[in-house]
């Protein structure tokens, strides 16, 4: 029998400084006791794990790229999943039991993607009691909400920290203490501020989820997603749901996160100034109607972001609206600048690439948001000297 844990293996094989990437589905247990003490200490569903058994339970370069996080986030664990989705999913799986589960209530700016699971998973095929809480003029009323979470007594509640596409910043740290009192979990999407601004476990949430997907991977070439905390009940509870869903990530993903997560502060800091300055910009523009960035004072929930992120910045999304006398002269300004600026800033319908990207909101939100001058920019990491240069010329065009 070898009786040799993973740990003391891992070290002694190559002079390499990093984690490889194991691409074993199954891994060597040697002999019947071994296979035996294995499987009977996963039932235990620890983060790292003495002897790996499937790479579906757990997988070496996965509990490696976890550890980067968990630096990031101050968390007791993370759990890296195929996608940011199948994060949110294996999160609120830890809430759910049977017909005892009380409500769980979202707010309702949140990830247009989170809304349509809550409705067409969540709602219709598990039955869930789902309930919603919207804000009143791009703001969270938290009297309000704490009537309800009074009635309600919900099982949850489910926010984001910088909405999608208005970046309402939530009052992260009076909702969960307001959610506490009255003993609802929380869980946070934290994807658009990340733990560069705002850690929201450290004010008592029970779980924190990202999109790995943008600013912790920054580079817009894998799909990732990771559930964060402190409590080891929640996390044995993710990780059985995990292993038996199979959401875990795939090890040559979790490897190139791994590796690019590393310089997540240089880049996600530079991406918070270039968008600072350029919603400032934006905002002396005449042919712009409205810019919502939370930096800026006429934002709605700018004092709100100002205390909960301190002075490091505001996020790097800004939204913009043209102007216009009519909706078909706003969507031929939204249409021309787009056209203008494509050699530099491309239409992805994603966020926290390297450069700066965009998206018509009207396409995309349809009737939610049909301002049809309208377009959500993903601020990059680039010069901000080209981005300026690339914006201004733009306009400047559009002007003439
Ligand atoms: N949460 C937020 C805030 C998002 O913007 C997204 C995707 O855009 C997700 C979750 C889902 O992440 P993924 O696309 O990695 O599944």
């Amino acid at each position: 029998m070898n009786s040799k844990t993973f740990k003391d293996m891992k070290r002694k094989e190559v002079n390499s400084s990093r984690m490889p990437v194991y691409r074993d589905a199954g891994f060597e247990l040697y002999d019947a006791l071994t296979t035996e003490n294995a499987f009977r200490k996963e039932t235990e569903h620890n983060r790292e794990p003495d002897l790996y058994i499937y790479s579906r339970y757990r997988n070496p370069t996965v509990v490696s790229a976890e550890e980067e996080i968990m630096k990031l986030e101050g968390s007791g664990w993370a759990l890296l999943t195929q996608s940011g989705m199948s994060a949110i999913d294996t999160a609120l799986s830890v809430f759910q039991h049977g017909k005892a589960t009380r409500p769980w209530m979202f707010f309702t700016e949140i990830y247009g993607g989170t809304i349509s699971f809550v409705e067409s998973v969540l709602k219709s095929r598990r039955g869930l009691d789902i309930q919603y809480f919207a804000p009143e003029n791009q703001e969270y009323d938290l009297v309000k909400f704490e009537n309800e979470i009074v009635v309600l007594k919900p099982e949850i509640v489910y926010i984001e920290t910088i909405s999608n596409p208005m970046l309402i910043v939530s009052d992260v740290r009076n909702i969960i203490a307001i959610a506490k009192k009255y003993g609802t979990n929380v869980i946070i999407d934290n994807t658009f501020s990340t733990p560069w601004l705002c850690n929201p476990l450290a004010d008592g949430a029970d779980i924190v989820i990202h999109s790995a997907t943008k600013y912790f991977s920054g580079h817009g070439n894998l799909t990732a997603g990771v559930l964060c905390g402190n409590d080891n009940k929640i996390m044995q509870s993710a990780i059985e749901y995990r292993k038996f869903v199979g959401h875990v990530l795939s090890p040559d993903d979790a490897y190139r996160l791994q590796t690019q997560i590393q310089s997540f502060e240089l880049r996600f800091s530079r991406q918070c100034s270039n968008a600072s300055k350029l919603a400032e910009y934006l905002d002396r523009q005449p042919l712009i109607k409205t810019v919502w960035f939370p930096g800026l004072k006429n934002h709605p929930t700018h004092s709100i972001a100002e205390k909960l992120f301190g002075n490091k910045g505001f996020g790097a999304m800004i939204t913009f609206d043209f102007d216009g006398k009519n909706k078909t002269e706003k969507r031929n300004r939204r249409d021309r600048f787009i056209e203008l600026v494509s050699e530099k800033i491309k239409l992805i319908p994603t966020l926290g690439d390297p450069h700066t990207i965009l998206m018509p909101v009207e396409a995309v939100w349809g009737s939610k948001y049909p301002e049809p001058g309208m377009i959500r920019l993903s601020v990059g990491f680039e010069e901000y000297a080209e981005l300026y240069t690339t914006v201004a010329t733009a306009l400047n065009k559009l002007k003439s």
